[in-house]
């Protein structure tokens, strides 16, 4: 008998850059086909999944604003790079035969649903991984912001955060070899040593809602359902 999942329904946000693989822009299908499969899993372990998608590797609003673009126009086009995203994640789950819904918080008629408490919890409950595109809806935020919000609204156990690295360390990795992974971390010690893991704005939110934050490393095979058992996997910050 396998021991149970820590987690019952979660919140995984992947950031844009983690759908391109090597090529530095736009999205890898082999790396989307390998996160459904990875996602496909946790759905037939019976874990709820809702996810947040960033855009990153498509367009990001500051980016076009620090080149002399509106940045409420950056922003918007951002979100959508966000719903392209999804729109691509949404394919990879259908062809990997997993019930997926994908809703924005921009209207879109004809191409998504858009965003609805009552349905995406409905949805959740009765199997459907959601994807939650278009961030908060709102310029001068950030996915990881939507990923904390939806988190909450969805009543998560935790926002899982994938990134590139096994967890938070105490200085740059790729600088300090004698950088040391946190396994776990308070809201407080994050604020403290000033450790990199989310924006401002989408940390207070976790912390305000005592959301615990899991970051971990989604190039890893096998980490993301290691995190889902309760395994000794990435960094765990809450209060
Ligand atoms: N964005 C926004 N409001 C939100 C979420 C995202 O305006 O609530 C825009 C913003 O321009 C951002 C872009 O969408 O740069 C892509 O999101 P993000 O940078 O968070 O993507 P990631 O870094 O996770 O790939």
């Amino acid at each position: 008998i396998n021991p149970k999942p820590s987690y019952r329904r979660i919140l995984l946000k992947l950031s844009g850059e983690a759908l391109m693989g090597e090529e530095g822009f736009g999205i890898d299908p082999k790396i989307l086909d390998r996160m459904a499969q990875e996602i496909k899993e946790l759905i037939e372990m019976g874990i709820q999944v809702g996810l947040v998608i960033g855009g990153g590797n498509l367009f990001r609003g500051k980016g076009l604003a620090d080149a002399g673009m509106n940045r409420v126009v950056g922003d918007q086009m951002g979100m959508l790079a966000t719903v392209m995203n999804g729109l691509a994640m949404r394919d990879a789950l259908h062809r990997a035969f997993v019930n997926t819904r994908l809703m924005s918080a921009i209207d879109l008629a004809g191409v998504c649903d858009t965003y609805n408490w009552a349905s995406a919890i409905s949805l959740l409950k009765s199997g459907r991984v959601v994807i939650f595109s278009a961030g908060t809806g709102n310029p001068f935020f950030t996915t990881d912001s939507a990923a904390c919000l939806r988190g909450i609204e969805i009543e998560a156990d935790a926002v899982l955060k994938a990134t590139k690295v096994d967890g938070i360390y105490s200085d740059d990795p790729m600088k300090n070899p004698d950088a040391e992974l946190y396994n776990h971390l308070t809201y407080q010690e994050v604020l403290e040593k000033e450790l990199q893991v989310m924006d401002l704005a989408a940390f207070t939110l976790a912390r305000d809602h005592n959301m615990p934050i899991r970051v971990f490393n989604m190039n890893k095979p096998g980490a993301l359902k290691a995190v889902i058992m309760g395994n000794d996997e990435g960094t765990t910050i809450d209060h």
